[in-house]
């Protein structure tokens, strides 16, 4: 993202910021639309603390900046990190066209197992001969390694 873009968002942010203040609420509503407003606690050290969120999915940086302001120790905001499980455009696209596996290490459990990273898109029929339909909905999946090359699955 480029650095004008950035202030451009900052600028943005602080207009609803400074506008929402005065009202304390979360919603605002607005002839045209209604905008959701997070107030955050500016940082001394490190001001709105932004950070570029990252997709769960695919690794990528979103179009997006997040401003996480005053953390817990006055910390500085990691520059990437993953904030919630909102795929990013390109993953949205994928999940549309077809069923995205990510490969994890085996005997990995939790919703976030450590990747071993490699992952593809496979069209839906194919997942559901492989998993049976319960993919369909969530449109991704976690395959071990070992499950991963028995489906023979691409390694690159
Ligand atoms: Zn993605």
């Amino acid at each position: 993202m480029v650095y004008d873009e950035f202030l451009k968002r900052v600028k943005i942010f602080f207009n609803i910021y400074l506008t929402n203040r005065c009202n304390g609420g979360n919603v605002l509503e607005n002839k045209q639309r209604k905008v959701i407003v997070m107030s955050i606690r500016i940082s001394e050290k490190y001001g709105v603390n932004p950070m570029i969120p990252t997709c769960f999915y695919c690794g990528k940086e979103k179009n997006e900046i997040v401003l996480l302001g005053r953390l817990p120790n006055d910390k500085e905001a990691p520059k990437h990190g993953v904030i919630d499980r909102t795929p990013c455009a390109e993953c949205i696209e994928y999940m549309k066209k077809g069923i995205i596996l990510i490969s994890v290490r085996k005997g990995e459990s939790g919703d976030n197992p450590y990747r071993t990273g490699v992952w593809v898109v496979i069209k839906e029929e194919a997942a559901t001969r492989m998993f049976g339909d319960h993919l369909k909905e969530s449109r991704v999946a976690f395959v071990d390694d070992e499950t991963w090359e028995k489906l023979g699955l691409p390694k690159e």
